[in-house]
């Protein structure tokens, strides 16, 4: 399997390469050059395999063998995974009236990124040990990017973690997750701005490419394909758990921020299995506007939302879904993008999206007070508390009137990791695997307004290259 960007730059590139790069030269995003295909007696086969096998069998159709042999790839996925709290990795919650919750959320900081970082954490791991060589990621993050790319790197040897988050800006719970792991390689920033404010200082560092290539710094955001790859399977493992019979139709509805989740259902798609999507947004609705009459654009300022993790304008994966559904047609994504970037708004093609709505075939945006309605009726009626992200797919059910096919509600996070929003939905916040953390010792250091916070950035990063240097 070889990967190319799709602005059609960069091609014949290995999955090392872009395992290790973030965008393309071109400013693309990197995707396989063809989607491998199953069989339909491949579908009934895998239709008996964990969780983890499927994600190792899925990497294993992404990823030649000559670059990671099936022992060692095996290997990776299975020690990757082993920190859920639930042995089965992803759970399913069937209530009753077809209400499936798809429980994507038993890793170590509860939310769904834990299953795709996991796995990217591991893979770079395996690649820098072979090469006796170490890098620095470098992560802004709003939220649970954050503590899952930390919990994936803390105490290797081969990484280290810088991680610059918005104070008072993530819940406090997603804080903590981040401000209290004391490993030496984890090094965290509490920053006194917003995201976008924080983002400046990591895009200046990674824009200097002698120092990104002097520091081996890499990022490990959304736009990362590994993280993309390793979200393929959990539409397998969800379709296996409630198609009526193998080859029956099943949909699913998927909590859409960045819009990385509902690529990984797409490229499921591809291959062979036979399910549709609905995209759930918040109040940032500019998905929701691409997929109901092609108005990719973007609108105004940022919303804030109980669904904190989705408050984006700029989903970056609807380049990846461009490429896709135009068949991999790099030189119309370059040109759509182009215009995109330079007009802020591109109407997508008739072609295009008439390709793209036989897969996801829906879409809904759900604002704050309807998230609050939809948490608040399914504790009363199933006694089920979900976290705000979550209620934004499961609004879906309560619109529909035909439950003809087997629908499943992906649940992106754990509600204890917002205790805001349970509160607003009436009910009692709940501690299950966050109550330990207010008596954990923290390690963090403070980027106060006034301060220089590029320097101080690019000296954390300098410091830790000497460090390794010594070694
Ligand atoms: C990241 C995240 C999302 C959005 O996922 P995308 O892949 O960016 O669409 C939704 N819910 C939660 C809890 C998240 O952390």
């Amino acid at each position: 399997m070889k990967y190319c960007s799709t602005r059609g730059k960069e091609k014949n590139l290995t999955f090392k390469q872009v395992l290790f790069a973030g965008y393309s030269g071109d400013g693309g995003l990197y995707m396989p050059e063809s989607v491998p295909k199953i069989t339909e007696k491949e579908l009934k086969e895998w239709s008996t395999l964990s969780y983890k096998e499927l994600v190792f069998t899925i990497a294993r159709r992404f990823i030649d063998e000559e670059e990671i042999p099936s022992n060692d790839l095996k290997e990776v996925v299975f020690t990757s995974l082993k920190r859920f709290r639930v042995p089965e990795v992803v759970r399913i919650e069937k209530l009753d009236g077809g209400l499936n919750i798809i429980e994507l959320f038993h890793g170590v900081t509860l939310a769904f990124k834990d299953l795709a970082l996991s796995v990217v954490g591991g893979l770079l791991n395996y690649f820098l040990k072979k090469d006796n060589a170490h890098i620095t990621a470098v992560v802004g993050t709003s939220g649970d990017t954050g503590s899952a790319a930390i919990e994936s790197i803390r105490g290797l040897e081969c990484m280290d973690i810088v991680v610059l988050l918005p104070h008072g800006r993530c819940t406090k719970v997603q804080e903590l997750q981040m401000t209290t792991v004391i490993e030496d390689n984890v090094h965290v920033y509490c920053v006194d701005g917003n995201s976008d404010e924080l983002d400046e200082p990591i895009k200046k560092a990674f824009l200097d490419t002698d120092f990104v290539a002097a520091n081996k710094i890499i990022s490990i955001n959304s736009i990362n394909w590994g993280r993309i790859l390793a979200q393929v399977a959990h539409y397998f493992y969800s379709y296996y758990q409630l198609c009526e019979s193998v080859g029956s139709p099943v949909q699913l509805v998927v909590p859409t921020g960045a819009a990385g989740n509902i690529t990984g259902g797409s490229l499921a798609s591809a291959m062979g299995l036979p399910i549709t999507l609905v995209a759930a947004v918040n109040t940032n609705d500019i998905v929701r506007r691409t997929l109901q009459g092609g108005d990719f654009s973007i609108k105004e300022n940022v919303v804030q939302t109980f669904a904190s993790a989705m408050d984006i304008q700029m989903p970056y994966n609807v380049e990846r879904i461009l490429f896709h559904f135009t068949g991999n047609d790099t030189k119309r994504v370059k040109e759509l993008m182009n215009k995109f970037e330079k007009e802020g708004k591109v109407s997508i093609p008739n072609d295009v999206m008439k390709a793209m709505k036989e897969v996801i075939v829906g879409s809904l945006a759900v604002d704050n007070d309807h998230i609050t309605e939809i948490m608040k009726k399914v504790l009363n009626k199933h006694n089920y508390l979900l976290c705000p992200h979550t209620a934004t797919a499961v609004a879906y059910h309560f619109q529909q009137t035909d439950n003809s096919i087997p629908r499943g509600y992906i649940a992106t996070a754990s509600p204890a990791k917002f205790p805001e929003a349970v509160i607003k939905a009436g009910a009692e916040p709940v501690t299950e695997g966050v109550a330990h953390l207010e008596n954990l010792p923290t390690k963090f250091t403070w980027m106060k307004k006034g301060d220089d916070w590029y320097s101080m950035l690019r000296t954390k990063i300098e410091e830790i290259t000497a460090k390794k240097s010594r070694k």
